[in-house]
């Protein structure tokens, strides 16, 4: 029950509160306007299939700190992971009940569940990645991971649904991505799962979710059809203990291949940490480079991309890249840290 009065609520007052709570980008998507854009429309993901009543939704990003991209093994990241989403939820939780105690009804989406309803793999009752795309954080890359100014992919997001109308930011034009002369993405990707402006969602599951719930399925199969010899050899193998450990923390069930996150140059962290390490991609061969050539002429040739049709491209971008987005954010960057600096200089001098 609200403890407070229904009070008046405005966006400024809720991306503020967000920021407090802990979120690193908020931006607010009206409801009605998704519900009109769903990604894709046979399998409609909208706020009114959840609630009818919702009129908003507040999104907020959590920045996957860069430390685990420098590391040569993938267990920082995948443990990361679950320690950022883990926050982002408690400040989700946070902020939707602030405004509820405002009179307000509010709840979070539930980020990472699967509706088998609807597509099969990964497919949730909302978008986040279009859910922040909405609310004017970002737009896609081109392996249709959602790409900010300030951190390119290196982020999670999730959703406050809220029955109070606020005032919405809308998509970016400008597209965010460099695009098809940049490809690192697709050279780097071990599943050559990266498409023009698309994704191969069961390639990328090979790697990114190693000990997902199809490999876990896939292995109980296998044991049920297994001879005693056969059996016993699973039960020490190193599918199994993936299978435990994925169980007890969440390890190589999703999150499990950082490739395509850690070599995007887009982002403040990317040029302050990454730029160095992430330089030279090892997965890079000739036959990568010829595909992004090929997808760089068919959109020069205006050829029909399906990732860039008439309904995707206001997810892409509609006016293109030109770099302002992210020369701004690096600006702001810029300013803020000389502002920090001057700061300690004149606290230094008192
Ligand atoms: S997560 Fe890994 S496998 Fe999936 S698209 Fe990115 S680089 Fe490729
Ligand atoms: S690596 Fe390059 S092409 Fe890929 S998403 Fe990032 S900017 Fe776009």
């Amino acid at each position: 029950m609200p403890r407070e009065a229904k009070s008046a609520l405005t966006a400024s007052d809720v991306k503020a509160k967000a920021l407090e709570l802990g979120a690193d980008l908020v931006g607010i998507a009206s409801a009605k306007v998704l519900n009109a854009f769903p990604p894709d429309p046979r399998y409609p993901q909208t706020p009114e299939r959840i609630s009818p009543r919702v009129k908003s939704v507040v999104v907020i990003v959590q920045h996957i700190p860069v430390a685990a991209f420098r590391c040569k093994q993938m267990v920082p990241v995948q443990y990361l992971d679950m320690i950022v989403l883990r926050r982002m939820d408690k400040v989700a939780g946070r902020l939707a009940m602030w405004m509820e105690e405002r009179g307000h009804p509010s709840f979070v989406t539930a980020a990472q569940e699967t509706d088998w309803n609807m597509k099969r793999a990964s497919y949730g009752y909302l978008s986040t990645r279009h859910l922040g795309i909405e609310a004017g954080l970002g737009s896609f890359g081109l392996e249709v991971n959602i790409l900010t100014p300030e951190f390119g992919p290196r982020v999670y997001l999730t959703g406050i649904l809220t029955e109070v109308e606020l005032e919405a930011d809308g998509p970016m034009q400008e597209q965010v991505c460099i695009g098809e002369g940049c490809s690192r993405c697709l050279y780097s990707c071990p599943g050559d799962a990266v498409g023009h402006f698309d994704i191969d969602k069961p390639a990328c599951a090979e790697f990114a979710q190693e000990f997902g719930y199809m490999t876990v399925t896939a292995m109980l199969q296998k044991f049920a059809k297994a001879d005693k010899a056969g059996k016993m050899q699973m039960l020490t193998s190193r599918d199994l203990f993936g299978f435990w450990q994925g169980i007890l923390r969440v390890v190589g069930s999703f999150g499990d291949c950082p490739r395509c996150l850690a070599v995007c140059p887009v982002g403040v962290d990317y040029h302050a940490f990454l730029a160095d390490d992430q330089k030279h991609i090892p997965e890079k061969t000739p036959e990568k480079v010829a595909l992004g050539q090929k997808f760089k002429q068919s959109r020069k040739n205006n050829e029909e991309i399906p990732g860039l049709n008439d309904w995707n491209i206001r997810w892409v971008g509609p006016a293109g890249y030109t770099g302002q987005a992210a020369k701004t954010v690096r600006q702001n960057f810029r300013d803020e840290q000389k502002r920090l600096i001057q700061a300690a200089e004149s606290a230094d001098g008192e």
